[in-house]
């Protein structure tokens, strides 16, 4: 598999890889979620099946998320520990806010991270599937995000953008080149 490392602060702490987000033994997967979090397809149905039924039970005691923000519940029967649900926006042509709520999905499921005390996370490319989000852009949102979270929060290890596919990986080993630049790293 191939994996692109990013250091931030020195060190390995930002990670580009292709795979199944199901299969990922992190302190928490993210799940690209529908607003009512009572499962759908793509990414949030395999994340359910994986996972088992007790997650949508749980889901079920939430009562729903607003699009651009996350919750959390425990993993089940996956590697992961916990999942942290987030709604992406659905892509509406760029102009009603796609980018900022896309970000505040990447910022608000950091952040109940954090405040979980997890520290290992793995996302998928939220919005892109379904909900229609240009991945190039979205890449290139999700890795600025991330990195300016790794560069507040030097105590958090590692956080891993799980791409489905070689083309989802080239996509997002682009952004990072692009972001790294744009920031003057090199
Ligand atoms: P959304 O409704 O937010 O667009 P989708 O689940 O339709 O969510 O798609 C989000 C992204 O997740 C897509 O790029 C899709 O290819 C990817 N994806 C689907 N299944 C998996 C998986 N098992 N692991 C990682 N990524 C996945």
């Amino acid at each position: 598999m191939e994996t692109t490392v990013e250091a931030v602060r020195g060190r390995e702490r930002l990670r580009v890889v292709e795979g199944d987000l199901t299969r990922e033994a992190v302190d928490a997967i993210v799940n690209a979620a529908n607003p009512s979090l009572l499962g759908g397809g793509g990414v949030d149905g395999a994340i359910h099946r994986a996972a088992g039924p007790e997650l949508l039970a749980e889901c079920r005691t939430l009562g729903g998320c607003q699009t651009g923000e996350a919750r959390i519940t425990r993993g089940y029967r996956l590697p992961a520990r916990h999942v942290i649900h987030t709604v992406g926006p659905v892509w509406r042509g760029g102009e009603r806010g796609e980018d900022g709520l896309l970000a505040a999905c990447y910022r608000n499921s950091l952040a109940l991270a954090k405040e979980h005390g997890l520290k290992t996370i793995a996302f998928p490319s939220i919005s892109t599937g379904v909900y229609g989000f240009p991945m190039d852009r979205a890449a290139r949102i999700a890795v600025r995000e991330c990195r300016a979270f790794l560069t507040r929060e030097p105590g958090f290890e590692e956080v891993r953008l799980v791409c489905f596919g070689a083309a989802a990986l080239a996509v997002h080993q682009e952004a990072l080149r692009e972001v790294r630049r744009d920031s003057g790293a090199g």
